[in-house]
C-alpha cells in the first residue's frame, strides 16, 4: 500500500478525526551551541569551508580518542532539567552501529538505555489560552553527523545524484535529541498541538541560550511520528516517522497530511507500512523514505573509550539555579509590566520579535526602543533578505549597543540605521561598522564650520535670505551640509552654525 496518494483521494481532515484518534510522538534534534565538538576540540562555526573543522577524532581514524565536552553536558543537563526531567547520576554512552558515508566511525556515538534526562514534561501554551502537557520521555547527548551533498539529481536527493560530496564540519557537533512519550487525546488539535509543543521547545531552548535553534539551518530538527487507531482503540496503531521537518508551519502541516494519508490507508483495507518519511517542502505531502530499523539492528554496546558521565548533585542543583523563568510566562509577565494591549502584543509575537524584544531590553535598551527597532526597521531588513525576523544575524546585544549609541549621541538613527545594515551584512560588531564605515557623528565644531562655511559661500543668496529674517531658508543650508558629511553631522548643531555665520 505504499502507492502514493493524490491530495484527490484523500478523505476530508472532519472525516479522519470523527473516526480515527490520532497519536503522536516527536523527537527533536537540537545541536548545542558549544565553541567545540562533543568529543574533540574542533570548531563547530556554521558556513565554514567544507572539511575545515575536522581532526583525527571526528575523522574517525583508527586509534584517536575522544573526550566528554564539558559544556555540552551541562548544556544537556540543562535541557533536562528545563524539560522537567530526572537527571541520571551516571550514564554511559553508546555507540550505535550503521553505515553511512557522512558517519566516518561507522558508528555514532549516542546514549541507549540511560539517558542523561529522563521522564519530564512540558506545559505547552495553546492559542486559546489553555496548557497542554507534553510528557517527555528522555533528552539523550550524541553527536551529529557529516553533511552529504548529492550533486546532478533534480530533488538534491541521491536518487538520481551523479556524485556525492561530504563534508566533515557537522561530524562530532553535540546534539541533545529530546523523545516525547506518546501524545494521546489530542484528536482534531493533534496538528495545532504538535506545533505548539515544536514552538514551545524552540523558545525554551532559546531562552536558555545553549543552541540557536534555527529551524533553516538544522540546527533544530524535527522527526514527526504519527499514527491512527480506530476511536475507542486502545493499541496504538503502526506509525510512520515523517523526517526532518524544517519549520514551525511544516509540523502542522506533515501531521495533518500523514492523519489524512494514512486514513486512506486504513479505510482502503490496507496496513500502514512502519517507515521514515520525507516531507515535501513544495506541496505540503510526505513520501516514502525507508523501513524502519529496529534498535537490535543498531547493535548498540556501551562505547569503551568513554567513561561514564556522572554530574555531582551539586553541580547540577547549580544548573537548576540557571534555568530562568519559562519564556511565555516571561511574556505574559513583560506583557503586563510595560502595559501593551493584547492587540500589540499580539502583532509582536507574530511578528516574531517579542523574545528579542526582551532579550534587547535585558542588554540595556528602553522598551520603547527595542520595539521600534525589531517592530519596523528589522522586520523590513528581515523582509528585504527573505528571511525570518529571529534568523536575522544580528544579535539583540547587537541591537541594544546601536540603540545606546544613538542615546549616547554617537549615531543618528539614520546612520544607526547604516550600522545595523553592516552588522546583517557580516561587517562584524557595531561598534567595528562604525569605524570601518565611518559612521560617528560629526560633532567637531572645526569640520562641520568647514562645511558650513563652504556651503554658505555657494549659496549667498539664501545667505541674504537668511540674513533678511527668513530664518527657514537655513533649511537648505543644512541639508547641503548632511549632504556634504554623508548624514554624519550633528543636524542641530549646523543649524546653530549656519544661523551664526549669518548674523
Ligand atoms: P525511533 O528511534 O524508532 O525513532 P524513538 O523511541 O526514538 O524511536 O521515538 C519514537 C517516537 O514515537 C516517540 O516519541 C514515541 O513516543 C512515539 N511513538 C511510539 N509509538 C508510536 C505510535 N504507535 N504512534 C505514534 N507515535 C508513537
Ligand atoms: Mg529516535
Ligand atoms: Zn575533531
Amino acid at each position: 500500500m505504499s502507492a502514493e496518494l493524490s491530495e484527490i483521494d484523500l478523505p476530508e481532515y472532519a472525516d479522519v478525526v470523527a473516526r480515527y484518534e490520532p497519536v503522536m510522538g516527536m523527537e527533536v534534534h537540537v545541536e548545542l551551541g558549544t565553541a567545540t565538538k562533543m568529543f574533540c576540540g574542533c570548531r563547530t562555526e556554521f558556513g565554514a569551508a567544507p572539511n575545515t573543522q575536522v581532526c583525527p577524532t571526528c575523522l574517525g581514524m583508527p586509534g584517536a580518542l575522544p573526550v566528554v565536552n564539558d559544556e555540552a553536558v551541562r548544556s544537556a543537563i540543562r535541557i533536562g532539567l528545563a524539560l522537567n526531567c530526572s537527571i541520571r547520576p551516571s550514564s554511559l554512552f553508546a555507540r550505535k552501529n550503521y553505515f553511512y558515508p557522512d558517519q566516518p566511525k561507522n558508528y555514532q556515538i549516542s546514549q541507549y538505555d540511560d539517558p542523561i534526562a529522563h521522564d519530564g514534561y512540558v506545559d505547552v501554551p495553546l492559542e486559546d489560552g489553555t496548557v497542554w502537557r507534553v510528557e517527555v520521555e528522555r533528552a539523550h547527548m550524541e553527536e551529529d553527523t557529516g553533511k552529504s551533498t548529492h550533486i546532478g539529481s533534480a530533488t538534491g536527493r541521491i536518487h538520481g545524484a551523479s556524485h556525492s560530496l561530504l563534508d566533515f564540519n557537522r561530524a562530532g557537533v553535540p546534539l541533545v535529541e529530546i523523545v516525547t512519550k506518546p501524545i494521546e487525546g489530542a484528536g482534531e488539535r493533534a496538528p495545532e498541538i504538535a506545533r505548539a509543543y515544536v514552538t514551545a521547545l524552540r523558545d525554551l531552548l532559546a531562552s536558555l541560550d545553549v543552541s540557536d535553534v534555527r529551524m533553516d539551518q538544522g540546527s533544530m530538527r524535527c522527526d514527526a511520528n504519527v499514527s491512527l487507531k480506530p476511536k475507542g482503540a486502545t493499541e496504538f496503531g503502526t506509525r510512520t516517522e515523517t523526517k526532518n521537518v524544517n519549520s514551525l508551519k511544516s509540523v502542522e502541516v506533515a501531521v495533518r497530511y500523514e492523519m489524512r494519508r494514512q486514513a486512506a490507508v486504513l479505510d482502503a483495507g490496507g496496513e500502514v507500512t512502519l517507515e521514515t518519511r520525507h516531507f515535501q517542502e513544495g506541496d505540503g505531502t510526505t513520501t516514502p523514505g525507508r523501513p524502519k530499523e529496529s534498535a537490535e539492528d543498531y547493535r548498540y554496546f556501551p562505547d569503551p573509550d568513554l567513561a561514564p558521565v556522572a554530574p555531582a548533585a551539586e553541580l547540577v542543583e547549580e544548573l537548576r539555579g540557571t534555568i530562568g523563568e519559562l519564556p511565555w510566562l516571561r511574556r505574559a509577565r513583560i506583557q503586563q509590566e510595560w502595559s501593551l494591549s493584547d492587540e500589540v502584543m499580539r502583532d509582536l509575537v507574530n511578528l516574531g520579535a517579542i523574545d528579542a524584544i526582551i532579550a534587547t531590553v535585558d542588554a540595556g535598551a528602553t522598551p520603547d526602543a527595542a520595539r521600534s527597532w525589531w517592530g519596523s526597521f528589522l522586520p523590513q531588513q528581515a523582509n528585504s533578505r527573505e528571511v525570518e525576523l529571529d534568523a536575522l544575524a544580528i544579535t539583540p546585544a547587537q541591537v541594544a549597543r546601536v540603540i545606546a549609541l544613538v542615546e549616547e549621541g554617537k549615531l543618528t538613527s539614520k546612520l544607526a540605521q547604516q550600522v545595523i545594515v553592516g552588522v546583517l551584512d557580516g561587517e562584524g560588531e557595531p561598534d567595528e561598522v562604525v569605524a570601518a564605515r565611518g559612521l560617528e557623528v560629526v560633532r567637531d565644531d572645526g569640520a562641520l564650520q568647514k562645511a558650513v562655511d563652504d556651503a554658505l559661500a555657494a549659496n549667498p543668496d539664501i545667505v541674504e535670505k537668511i540674513r533678511s529674517g527668513k530664518v527657514q531658508a537655513a533649511g537648505k543650508i543644512v541639508g547641503d551640509v548632511m549632504k556634504a558629511t554623508r548624514g554624519q553631522a550633528d543636524a542641530a548643531r549646523v543649524r546653530e552654525l549656519v544661523l551664526a555665520a549669518c548674523e
